[in-house]
C-alpha cells in the first residue's frame, strides 16, 4: 500500500464533515465520492454520491472499488457492515477505532485502561439498575444512551428521585450509562492527526461553549500550558493504543484544573472547524492528509479565533460578512430547528479583539 498513490477516497456519510473534508483535498489533486442516503446532502452537492443505505453491502462495495481508501462522516458504521471491504482497501480510521467511540461504555473503558480520567458512571440496563446506578453516584446525573447519542440527543439530566422514573420512562432500553452530572469551570477539546507511521500532530486546545447539548461556539487557541501538554499526553495514548490514523477529537471537561475525558470523536470535529481559517494546515486537509499518507501539515494557529455555529438558520449572510475577517460557512442544508446548518470563523492577531469581536457576531446570530 505504502508506494502506492492514494487519490481516490471513498467517503462514507456526506454531512458537512464529508463535504469539507472532500474541498480540502481538491487542491491537494485528491477526489472524493461519498455514500449516503440523500442526493441533496452537502457533501453530494461538492462530489459524486452513491445514493442509498450507509451499510448496504453492494453500495459499500462500489465505494470501495472506486476508492484507494475509504473514510467517514458518519462513524456509526458497524464493524459488521465494514468487515467484507478488510483486506480489499484501506480503512481509515481503522473499524475497531469507529467501534469503540460508538459505545460510551466502551469509550469510557479505554480511557480508563490508558490512564485517563472519566466521569464516574454506571451502566444501566433497567430500572433496578438506574435506582442502584443514581444511589451510588447521586444527583445531579444525565442518563446517556451508550449507543447513537449526539448533540445532548438520547440524554435527560435527572436532579432528584423524582426524576428517576421520568429518565426510565424517555429512554428505558437496555444500553445506558448513568454519568454524575460534573461542575465543571470549561470545556475543552483537543483536535489532531495519526499518520500511518506513527506521526502525531495536534491543534490548540480549544474551549466550547455548549447549550443544550450542543456546541454554540469555540475560541482557540484557548492558552493554558498544563492543560495543554495533559490533553496531548491523552490523545496520543489513545491514537497509539487505536493504530489510528486520521483525524481525531477528544473533549474534556475541566473540573479543580484537571481533565476529565467525555468522549472521543473517531472523525473531525465540529470544535476543529476554526482551523480551516485559523491554521496552517486545517483538520479536513490533515485528515486527507493522513488517510492518503501525505506528510502531515503544521497545525500551527495564525491568530486568536472565534467559531461560531449556526443552528436552526442561517443568519444575514451581507451583515455577517460586513464584520472584517469573517468566513461563512453554509452547509447547504434545509434550516431545521436545532440542526447546525453551518458556522463562521473570525480570526484576530490579539485575543482581546478576538473576544471583541465574537461578542458582537454572536448579537447577529439567532439559534433556533
Ligand atoms: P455529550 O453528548 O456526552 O458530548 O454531551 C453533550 C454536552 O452535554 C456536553 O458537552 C456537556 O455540556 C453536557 N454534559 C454531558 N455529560 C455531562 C456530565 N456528565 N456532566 C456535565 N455536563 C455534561
Amino acid at each position: 500500500m505504502k508506494s502506492r498513490e492514494l487519490s481516490r477516497v471513498g467517503i462514507v456519510g456526506a454531512g458537512q464533515l464529508g463535504r469539507m473534508m472532500a474541498l480540502a483535498g481538491y487542491p491537494l489533486g485528491l477526489h472524493s465520492v461519498f455514500l449516503d442516503r440523500g442526493k441533496d446532502s452537502p457533501g453530494a452537492q461538492v462530489a459524486e454520491t452513491l445514493i442509498g443505505g450507509l451499510e448496504d453491502p453492494e453500495l459499500l462495495g462500489e465505494l470501495a472499488a472506486r476508492s484507494d481508501v475509504l473514510t467517514f462522516d458518519w462513524e456509526n458504521i458497524s464493524g459488521k457492515a465494514l468487515a467484507p471491504l478488510s483486506g480489499s482497501i484501506a480503512i481509515r480510521p481503522p473499524a475497531a477505532a469507529l467501534e469503540i467511540a460508538q459505545d460510551r461504555l466502551h469509550e469510557k473503558a479505554l480511557f480508563t485502561r490508558l490512564k485517563i480520567p472519566v466521569t464516574p458512571h454506571r451502566a444501566v440496563d433497567d430500572l433496578a439498575g438506574l435506582r442502584d446506578a443514581t444511589r451510588l453516584l447521586g444527583f445531579p446525573g444525565v442518563l446517556k444512551t451508550r449507543r447513537l447519542g449526539y448533540d445532548g440527543k438520547g440524554q435527560f439530566v435527572l436532579r432528584g428521585a423524582a426524576d428517576v422514573e421520568l429518565a426510565w420512562d424517555l429512554l428505558g432500553a437496555p444500553g445506558l450509562v448513568y454519568e454524575k452530572f460534573l461542575r465543571f469551570s470549561r470545556e475543552v477539546s483537543i483536535v489532531g492527526a495519526r499518520s500511518q507511521e506513527g506521526r502525531i500532530v495536534s491543534y490548540p486546545l480549544t474551549a466550547n461553549t455548549h447549550a443544550g447539548g450542543v456546541l454554540r461556539y469555540s475560541v482557540a487557541p484557548y492558552v493554558n500550558a498544563k492543560l495543554e501538554r495533559l490533553a496531548n499526553t491523552y490523545l496520543r495514548r489513545v491514537l497509539k493504543e487505536l493504530a489510528y490514523v486520521g483525524v481525531a477529537a477528544i473533549e474534556f471537561f475541566v473540573v479543580g484544573g484537571r481533565l476529565i475525558a467525555n468522549e472521543m470523536a473517531p472523525r473531525v470535529h465540529n470544535s476543529g472547524h476554526w482551523t480551516i481559517e485559523g491554521a496552517v494546515t486545517s483538520q479536513f486537509e490533515n485528515h486527507m492528509r493522513a488517510i492518503c499518507d501525505l506528510p502531515l501539515g503544521s497545525t500551527r494557529p495564525t491568530g486568536h479565533s472565534a467559531m461560531i455555529n449556526f443552528l436552526g438558520n442561517l443568519p444575514d449572510r451581507r451583515r455577517l460578512l460586513a464584520i472584517e475577517g469573517l468566513a461563512y460557512h453554509d452547509y447547504g442544508k434545509e434550516p431545521r430547528a436545532g440542526r447546525k446548518v453551518g458556522h463562521c470563523t473570525i480570526q484576530r492577531a490579539r485575543a482581546a479583539d478576538r473576544d471583541k469581536a465574537l461578542a458582537a457576531t454572536l448579537k447577529l446570530i439567532e439559534w433556533t
